[in-house]
């Protein structure tokens, strides 16, 4: 079994080997709690861990808490965005869920080499991006890392749990700073279980499927602090990777043309989706007589993201397998239809950012409190 990388190294080919090499829980059965989540219906979740234990807490009125975070070495794409939309759509379903965002400053500056100050300057509009997607920011506390103390205390806690085998085990050999920023966000993971925060609770964390290491890292980590921290081990769930525009597995902040951010300009967003890799054939002919792959297309992937309905998913499906869709049509489409997202976000964003900078402040002073 090989170690599965949250760095962004590589993508994933295989979900079904990730699912059973490391004992996540697949969507089998239709999970009727999950109906009204618009990328449960659109096949973009592969798992979870414990998912069934949260939503039971969550819906018995129970204090709870949902947590995921950001890098700030970019702006919001479309990988951010899932995630973000993943936490909104669990504080909007449950009024006692409390929604916490973590800014991985620290992660940046070691993984990244951005300085404080530049993530400083990024937060702001990542938050903003958040309260744009329809977080709500009076049940929400957004932090960065590096003014967490309670955070950093956890992570020390942490470091007296794991030997540098198991760390190697879990994430490969790695810089030291890694395993440590992986302390650093298990310390995220447990921040809502802390006194500041009125003790342990269920937590749940959406993340794409490549961070599953950490959540193992600290479901390990809950059950060596059940009896003196009283930690709740994690619930997770789990969605694919926003595959590169360019064809590659995995789209990467390093690399601006695979990805599309919610900061793009009209003219960049055409440039992007007009270059993009498909899943057509040679000739327009072929693409008649055989039909396309809209399993192997990323533009396809963009319908997933940003239509409307799921209906409309699904005629572009038909449309693109019979070969009545050809692909700079279907091109022209999905550019005007993130265009549009895109221009409506970048709206409400600038209208929220004199509150995203509240947000931060606020968070600031609870996160400096002693964790335990
Ligand atoms: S028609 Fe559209 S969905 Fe089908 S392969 Fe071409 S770009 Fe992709």
């Amino acid at each position: 079994m090989n170690a599965l990388s949250p760095w962004g190294d590589f993508g994933i080919k295989d979900y079904s080997k990730l699912i059973q090499d490391f004992g996540i829980t697949p969507f089998n059965e239709t999970f009727e709690d999950l109906k009204d989540n618009k990328y449960y219906r659109r096949g973009m979740l592969i798992g979870h861990r414990d998912l069934d234990k949260f939503i039971s807490e969550a819906k018995s009125g129970k204090a709870v808490a949902i947590l995921s975070g950001i890098k700030p070495s970019g702006i919001f794409h479309i990988g951010s965005m899932i995630t973000a939309e993943q936490m909104i759509y669990f504080q909007q379903k449950y009024s006692n869920a409390v929604l916490f965002y973590s800014i991985a400053d620290l992660e940046a500056y070691v993984d990244n080499g951005q300085s404080l100050d530049k993530s400083d300057e990024i937060a702001v509009y990542n938050v903003a991006d958040m309260i744009a997607l329809g977080m709500d920011p009076g049940r929400a506390v957004a932090y960065k890392q590096s003014s967490a103390v309670a955070v950093s205390d956890l992570a020390f806690i942490f470091s007296d749990d794991v030997t540098f085998n198991m760390l190697v085990d879990i994430y490969g050999e790695r810089k030291i700073s890694l395993y440590f920023a992986a302390l650093v966000q298990a310390g995220d993971i447990f921040l809502p279980e802390t006194k500041p925060f009125n003790g342990p609770k269920p937590v749940l964390v959406p993340v794409g499927a490549d961070q599953d290491p950490h959540i193992r890292l600290a479901r390990d980590l809950a059950s060596k602090h059940k009896d003196d921290l009283q930690l709740v081990p994690p619930s997770a769930i789990y969605h694919k990777l926003v595959r590169s525009l360019t064809g590659e597995a995995k789209m990467s902040k390093r690399s601006p043309q695979s990805m599309i951010t919610l900061s793009d300009k009209k003219e960049d967003l055409k440039q992007k989706i007009m270059n993009a890799f498909t899943g057509g054939r040679a000739t327009i002919r072929e693409q008649k007589e055989l039909g396309g792959e809209p399993e192997k297309c990323p533009v396809f992937d963009l319908y997933i993201y940003f239509a409307k309905d799921d209906k409309k998913i699904k005629d572009v499906y038909e449309e693109c397998k019979n070969g009545i869709r050809m692909c700079g049509d279907c091109k022209i489409e999905a550019y005007e239809l993130v265009s549009n997202f895109v221009e409506e976000h970048q709206a409400r964003r600038s209208a929220v950012i004199n509150e995203a900078q509240a947000l931060l402040k606020n968070s600031s002073s609870l996160v400096l409190k002693r964790p335990i």
